[in-house]
């Protein structure tokens, strides 16, 4: 099958916003098996759109719209797509009652413009948005059969779960073969070190692979088609294995949920609690455990000691050590894991201190400059991580994720690949972690 995504809207072209949903859908409809031909951005112009329609609609078999079913233009792509689709629209009680709901609970009259966003195709079908007002619908083409246009809202968070939830199984339907996928989530390897070690398994042409970049991890997405379920399984899990020989431990779970999940998970599986002193990241790690249904297991104590005075009187470490040192140093991060651990009386205590930026930097201790610790019953492990050129809220995110990376490798007895070991009060040394292209 041949396929082309057209996005329209005129803040495209502009440069206002990123086209990230034809990222998003290319990706996805590589990963179905289907060939996208052509990418094309349209502004809000009926006679433009209806050029390219005419264009794409003679040389591709789907077509995938993105936007323009907002209230004010919802008429423009529809009804064009509809026409050359030899379609009609028809009002939809239903989507209106809907639409006239969403506006009731904000206590808000619906707008009459609104109300052409529940027009919705006569022959082809309408797919249901359960995260805002306009649906999105499937046309297929009076001329040829088994020839679509599908039209989706423009906004990520509508456009991505219709896609997902709806336009997915229905390509997979027809294609009449079974399709499975499965996410490696890969953590403390790069994207650019990763496409390294596994890159010739990514040209693979059943399963395929393909790699996402996230932030401070990488999912490796598998999808493999056959005849059935089951062998469209068993292909996925033969070709998953080829990775875990290469990665291993740093394939931290697989599916959708991140590694505070795995975290959670490691620290339940082995009957250890763990206990956290933010200074730069300022909770944003134990943010990301509590919110973990069932954390409350492993984690009773999640402290923000921004200052250097909460660092001293709540975790005792000593005045002395930051003026010899430096607020953000190894030694300061292994007494905040130390310290964090005996006042929880929790089995591992995690430190973090770092410099986020955009102020606040030097030359030896540049921005980005984070030292996180995990500190046990028996070692104290420190991992120095440089963000490079990452605004503010990156190189917290970064320093969460890692962060977290260090509870899971220390609760499971994990080698630390990015960190070095010390005795329990022993002096802290450390090796440099975390180039910027590997972070
Ligand atoms: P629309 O459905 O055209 O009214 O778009 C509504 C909103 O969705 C826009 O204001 C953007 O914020 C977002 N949006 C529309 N098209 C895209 C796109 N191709 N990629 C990312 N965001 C988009
Ligand atoms: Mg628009």
């Amino acid at each position: 099958m041949t396929a082309e995504i057209i996005a329209v809207g005129t803040e495209l072209l502009l440069g206002d916003i990123l086209n990230t949903n034809a990222q998003f859908l290319a990706r996805e409809l590589a990963a179905l098996g289907i060939s996208v031909y052509y990418q094309t951005v349209v502004g809000d112009n009926p006679a433009r759109l209806e050029g390219v329609v005419r264009q794409a609609r003679a040389r591709s078999d789907l077509l995938v719209f993105t936007g323009g079913l907002g209230p004010t233009e919802d008429d423009l792509t529809k009804q064009t797509v509809a026409r050359a689709y030899g379609d009609g629209l028809r009002l939809d009680e239903e989507e209106l009652e809907k639409i006239r709901a969403f506006f009731a609970r904000w206590g808000r009259t619906m707008p009459e413009n609104n109300r052409r966003q529940a027009y919705v195709p006569v022959r082809g079908r309408k797919i249901v948005n359960n995260n805002g007002t306009a649906p999105g619908m499937i046309f297929e083409d009076a001329d040829v059969p088994g020839h679509y246009a599908v039209l989706l809202p423009g906004p990520p968070q509508e456009n991505q779960p219709m896609f997902l939830d709806s336009v997915r199984p229905w390509l997979q339907s027809l294609s009449r073969r079974a399709l499975h996928s499965v996410n490696l989530r890969v953590m403390g390897i790069g994207e650019s070190h990763l496409q390294e070690k596994v890159g010739p398994l990514l040209t693979h042409e059943n399963p395929t692979a393909a790699l996402y970049a996230k932030t401070a991890e990488v999912v490796i997405r598998l999808t493999a088609g056959a005849d059935t379920d089951a062998q469209a399984q068993a292909l996925c899990q033969a070709y998953a294995k080829r990775f875990y020989d290469i990665l291993g431990d740093h394939i931290y779970a697989e599916g959708e949920d991140g590694l505070e999940f795995a975290v959670v998970h490691a620290l339940a599986g082995r009957g250890k609690t763990v206990a956290t002193a933010e200074s730069c990241t300022g909770g944003l790690v134990s943010g990301r455990i509590t919110a973990v249904p069932g954390s409350s297991e492993v984690f009773g104590y999640g402290l923000c000691t921004y200052a250097n005075e909460a660092k001293e009187r709540l975790l005792g470490v000593p005045a002395q050590m930051i003026a010899a040192h430096g607020v953000v140093s190894a030694p300061v991060a292994a007494a905040m894991a130390r310290g964090v651990r005996r006042l929880a009386g929790a089995d591992i205590g995690l430190g973090i201190t770092g410099i986020a930026g955009p102020g606040g930097g030097s030359a030896q201790k540049p921005v980005g400059l984070v030292y996180l610790a995990a500190a046990d019953e028996h070692h104290t492990w420190v991992e120095q991580l440089l963000v490079s050129r990452r605004p503010r809220q990156s190189v917290r995110n970064i320093a969460a994720q890692h962060g977290l990376e260090l509870i899971r490798r220390t609760a499971l007895g994990l080698p630390q690949p990015l960190a070095q070991c010390f005795g329990p009060e022993g002096p802290v040394v450390y090796r440099q972690a975390g180039t910027p292209q590997d972070v």
